[in-house]
């Protein structure tokens, strides 16, 4: 009798958990960052990875705070439903440039780090592509030795404006198994239309003529 109980407990269990490919990562700001350059960066991670990115509420930071801990606070309020939070903080520019701990399910990309030496536009583009990266990495997926994909290996920031903004192809590909395997949410793409073939004439009747 015990025994099925337990095994009931457990087909719950399960049954509350989120469904297959029903999870997504998070994007949130802390401090002062547009957020319209989030939203932007958001809508380029999706695009380039093809897996969905929702916008989180803005994640509260006090000053003097680590961006660990900060990456560490964002990853308590995520949802159910959220596979991991990338955070977009504005910290001390003495702060690292990313945090990323996998295990618990954040990454934090600290903007004063990437802003250095950059436009809007450039910004923008850093922030899109360690978004990309730190999405692998919160996947485990293991960094590319392939020159022209985002995934290389750098040494300074102003290195990823001279680098690819995307995965190459076998990188993506990987990334959408990974992510699939993750139960992660991809972003539906548009079913391709049938090549339009002209439809088949109607039977030849002379045209009526036009009413007078
Ligand atoms: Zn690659």
């Amino acid at each position: 009798m015990k025994k099925i109980i337990l095994m009931l407990l457990g087909l719950s269990a399960a049954t509350l958990s989120p469904a297959a490919e029903d999870r997504v990562f998070a994007l949130a700001t802390a401090g002062e960052v547009d957020p319209a350059l989030a939203e932007r960066v958001r809508v380029r991670m999706e695009e380039s990875s093809g897996a969905v990115v929702r916008m989180a509420p803005p994640v509260a930071m006090e000053p003097g705070q680590t961006l660990e801990a900060i990456g560490r606070a964002a990853a308590k309020t995520r949802a159910a439903t959220d596979f991991g939070i990338i955070v977009l903080a504005r910290s001390e520019p003495s702060q690292p440039q990313g945090v990323c701990l996998p295990h618990e399910h954040f990454a934090i990309l600290n903007i004063s780090r990437l802003e250095a030496g950059a436009d809007a536009a450039r910004l923008e583009r850093r922030a899109m592509q360690e978004g990309l990266r730190v999405m692998t990495m919160l996947l485990d997926m293991a960094p590319c030795p392939f020159p022209l994909c985002v995934l290389v290996g750098y040494e300074k920031t102003g290195d990823l404006d001279q680098m690819s903004g995307s995965y190459c192809p076998p990188c993506l590909e990987r990334f959408e198994r990974v992510a699939r395997d993750a139960g992660l949410r991809m972003v539906e793409k548009p079913i391709p239309e049938p090549a339009s073939e002209p439809e088949a004439a109607p039977a030849a009747e002379p045209a009526p003529a036009p009413a007078e």
